[in-house]
């Protein structure tokens, strides 16, 4: 068996374990054995957190941009020299392959350099006023940032989550998913490591409703910061609103993908079914309704079924593995339940559709066409390996469909008419479009959605932004 790291909440730079607390099984996904025990904060562990907090941020508001940006690339480095080491927890609590994991870890490095040179590029405006007068506005960190990561990318997100308010000169309280937790904790670590004062930065566990309302009810907390589901993003708002913190939210999608009669069949197959099916679907920006254009929807549906059925799907530490099982278990009963009812609505499923093996939680790639918008999966984020082909008979219906649900996070679009493309960029309500690339997601670039996708945004100069409110000075 691969060792997997005894895990602990991060308090004021102490790493906290199990004792006389409550705890919660970690699972690995690929098998479904219990690989460690997790330890859940109790409320005076939270009050801790938060006093730490406290004084974290008068710390670090007042640390030179400089020194901040030295602990960032330091962490950044630290968390390069370690790749090997964490992306085996990563690989074991979460279950993507092992090359996958290391991207991931890698790309958080680079995401935390990027931030680490943002540091030095706040600034602030001089208004013009008569001579002996003076008029500033001033850019401030916001304060303490309690931060909540879902499982989906373990490493990624807790990074994008401390990279951001480190960089502006906040502290942050993060809470990494209780079914990822070695990952986020040593991405934090690494950081500690570099040199941060333990208060800046800190990691706790705990049942998610509790922890939330804990942190988000103390008004040390000025903003809050979550990634996961459109519901709970909802709910967390309001406990927000109740102290009138700042929030940044990155709820669900469901990514549309305009094809294009003009297009080569293959060109978008080789990067758009692999894309699909990247973390078994379990990205935010996956591409998951296919809006094909009538002459290309047969040659495309039978191009993805091919793509489908190569794919090796197994243990994310097993060579050549290309799709690892779902996170959790509520993955593959979320996505039979819905794949049962969209073949109930008529829908074709053309391959996949089942559950693989007999332990873990493996579903097999699955193609689904011709579905009606009756069905749950055409309005529901599937959050699973499940692709949706549809045809459609012109560029007003395929903007239609693509507009037609509440969610505007990532879309995508293939053609190679110049003009179609600028109408598209124009139409398309989305936070994030991507014209004949599969590719959303760049550490300079905002990265976030409209509607119920959420808003603000996360990587980017608007990422530290984010973590920072004005001041506007007049003097005389
Ligand atoms: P969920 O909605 O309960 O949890 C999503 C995330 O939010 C988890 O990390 C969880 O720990 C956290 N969470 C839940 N309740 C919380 C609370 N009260 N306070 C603070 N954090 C809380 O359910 P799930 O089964 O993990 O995921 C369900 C759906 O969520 C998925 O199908 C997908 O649509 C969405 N999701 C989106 C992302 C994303 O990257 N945007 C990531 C994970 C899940």
């Amino acid at each position: 068996m691969r060792d997997y790291p005894a895990l602990h909440l991060i308090i004021g730079g102490e790493k906290v374990g199990a004792v006389g607390r409550d705890t919660c099984a970690v699972v690995d996904p690929s098998t479904g054995e219990t690989i460690g025990e997790l330890p859940l904060a109790n409320a005076a562990d939270l009050d801790s957190a938060l006093e730490n907090a406290a004084r974290g941020f008068r710390i670090w508001r007042a640390t030179a941009p400089e020194k901040r940006a030295r602990v960032l690339q330091d962490g950044a480095n630290l968390l390069r020299e370690r790749v090997e080491t964490i992306a085996q927890m990563l690989t074991r609590e979460q279950g993507k392959p092992l090359p996958e994991a290391k991207g991931e870890i890698l790309y958080s490095a680079n995401l935390l350099d990027f931030y680490a040179g943002e540091c030095k590029r706040i600034y602030g405006r001089t208004l013009v006023r008569p001579a002996g007068q003076r008029a500033e506005v001033r850019m401030e960190p916001v304060g303490p940032v309690a931060a909540f990561a879902p499982w989906n990318f373990p490493a990624l997100n807790v990074a994008r989550k401390i990279g951001a308010p480190i960089a502006a000169g906040c502290s942050v309280i993060v809470k990494p998913s209780e079914e990822t937790p070695a990952t986020g904790a040593a991405v934090v670590q690494c950081m500690l490591d570099a040199g941060l004062p333990p208060e800046v930065c800190q990691v706790v566990f705990g049942v998610p409703d509790e922890v939330s309302r804990h942190l988000l009810g103390s008004p040390i907390i000025r903003k809050l910061s979550f990634t996961g589901s459109t519901t709970v993003g909802k709910h967390l708002l309001k406990l927000a609103a109740e102290d009138m913190k700042r929030t940044t939210m990155e709820l669900g999608g469901h990514g549309p993908v305009l094809v294009f009669g003009d297009m080569d069949v293959d060109k978008v197959l080789d990067t758009m079914a692999p894309n699909a099916f990247r973390n078994a679907g379990q990205v935010c920006v996956s591409p998951t309704r296919f809006i094909v254009e009538e002459n290309l929807f047969e040659p495309f549906r039978d191009g993805f079924i091919t793509r489908a059925r190569a794919l090796k799907v197994g243990n994310g530490f097993d060579d050549g593995v290309q799709m690892g099982p779902m996170a959790n278990p509520r993955g593959p009963d979320q996505i039979e339940r819905m794949v049962a009812d969209a073949v109930d609505h008529g829908a074709k499923l053309e391959t996949g559709g089942e559950r693989i093996g007999n332990q873990g939680y493996f579903y097999a790639p699955t193609v689904l066409s011709e579905v009606p918008t009756s069905a749950e999966i055409m309005n529901e984020e599937p959050f699973g390996p499940v692709a949706i082909i549809n045809r459609y008979a012109d560029e007003a219906a395929m903007i239609a469909e693509a507009n037609r649900l509440p969610y505007g996070l990532a879309a995508y679009a293939w053609t190679n008419d110049a003009a179609r493309r600028r109408r598209l960029i124009d139409e398309i309500e989305a936070g994030m479009v991507a014209i004949n690339t599969g590719g959303v997601s760049a550490v300079d670039a905002p990265f976030g959605g409209v509607k119920w996708s959420g808003h603000g945004s996360e990587d980017g100069a608007e990422g530290v932004t984010a973590c920072m409110v004005l001041k506007t000075v007049h003097e005389a």
